[in-house]
């Protein structure tokens, strides 16, 4: 029986969570959930979206899976999502984009992970305000040590990328190669232009990679990578980056295999790992029963095979993949067009994987 942190989140993550609970119950492995709520409806409640029990329910089961969390824009609450990988030390986001035989994609054969860096670089969220003093010590800073200036109307974020931080996201993209007999692993970068803090990362890459001869390595820039993936995603493997472009590299590889509703994600650190899907929570369609749930029970998958559940998991891929071939059980977004009225529901597509588990 595994103890798993359960957070439904807000928007349409109370439904899709609910369809992963009952598909992943439906393999036969014993789960007891520890519900935890966060987000909107907490905030409004409790004057935080993030209580510290979330937390300490992690910090005690180590393993949590977890539906989308709307960030207030510009006001309100930080992000509940970047709080948890920051404190938690969730600092591989692994995203695997595989093409499933009936989804519709410009190609097939797509089976690329991509691992992204979680705690650094310009999502570090090291930011000073155009005329703060902050932003003015800085101008004043660089002017006095390199001899350059910045415009005194600047906003100014910092991109730190360390020899600490690059070292262990490459060897878990490469951990992750050799375990699960990959080919290949690149590294993407613009070493060229930014050559202290990509060009550290691409250097260390070199490092890391030197330990696993077994696999092969090489590196792209990351403006080629974007070019390359859409011409030729066939020719690349396990891709690794910092975190900026991971983020954009990691949706531009989702709509290559078929969109959000079929990124699964997972946050994973040294001691703790949260599974969640690469999307946001839909607000517009909460409460309708009416969007994908794949997403999210697919990175169940993906917490089935971080558990050592292969058998499970392998039975539980093998039943999405039979439901979207057949197209029938799946979601507006899965159809060929998007008012179908044959369009299943969130709860009609976990029932279809459910009949289908062998
Ligand atoms: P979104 O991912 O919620 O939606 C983007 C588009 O994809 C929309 O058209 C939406 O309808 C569609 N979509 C998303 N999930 C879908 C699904 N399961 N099935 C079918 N269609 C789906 O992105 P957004 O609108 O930019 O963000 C909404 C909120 O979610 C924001 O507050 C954002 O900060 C938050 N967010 C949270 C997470 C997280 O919890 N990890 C991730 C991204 C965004």
């Amino acid at each position: 029986m595994y103890r798993i942190t359960l957070i439904p989140g807000d928007g349409t993550g109370p439904e899709i969570t609910e369809a992963a609970r009952r598909v992943l119950e439906a393999t036969g492995v014993g789960f007891e959930w520890d519900i935890q709520n966060a987000g909107e409806d907490v905030y409004k409640r409790e004057g935080t979206p993030l209580p510290e029990r979330v937390i300490e329910s992690i910090r005690r089961n180590r393993i949590a899976i977890k539906g989308p969390v709307t960030t207030p824009v510009g006001t309100g609450f930080r992000s509940v999502n970047v709080t948890l990988r920051q404190t938690l030390d969730l600092y591989s986001c692994v995203r695997p984009c595989k093409t499933y035989k009936g989804a519709k994609t410009r190609y097939d054969g797509i089976d690329l992970v991509i691992f992204r860096e979680n705690t650094e670089d310009l999502y570090a969220g090291i930011e000073f305000q155009k005329d703060s003093e902050g932003a003015g010590a800085i101008i004043d800073t660089v002017r006095k040590i390199s001899g350059r200036s910045i415009r005194q109307d600047s906003g100014i974020s910092i991109k730190p990328i360390s020899v600490f931080g690059t070292e262990r996201i490459v060897r878990a993209a490469f951990e992750y190669a050799r375990k699960n007999k990959r080919r290949k692993v690149t590294a993407v970068h613009k070493a060229n232009i930014m050559k202290f803090s990509d060009g550290l990362f691409l250097e260390v890459a070199r490092e890391v990679a030197g330990n696993y001869p077994d696999i092969e390595f090489e590196d792209k820039i990351v403006d080629n990578m974007c070019m390359q993936l859409v011409q030729k995603p066939r020719l690349y493997d396990v891709l690794v980056l910092p975190n900026l472009y991971g983020d954009i590299v990691s949706d531009l590889a989702a709509g290559l295999v078929g969109g959000l509703g079929l990124a699964p994600g997972a946050n994973i650190g040294d001691e703790y790992a949260v599974f969640e899907a690469t999307h946001g929570s839909a607000p517009k369609y909460k409460g309708l029963n009416k969007v994908n749930p794949l997403a999210v029970i697919l990175s169940g998958v993906m917490m089935l095979r971080h558990l050592g559940e292969t058998e499970a998991a392998d039975r539980l891929d093998n039943a999405i993949a039979s439901v979207i071939e057949e197209g029938k059980d799946v979601t507006y977004d899965m159809k060929p067009a998007p008012d179908d009225p044959g369009a299943a529901t969130t709860s009609g597509v976990a029932d279809a994987i459910i009949s289908r588990i062998t």
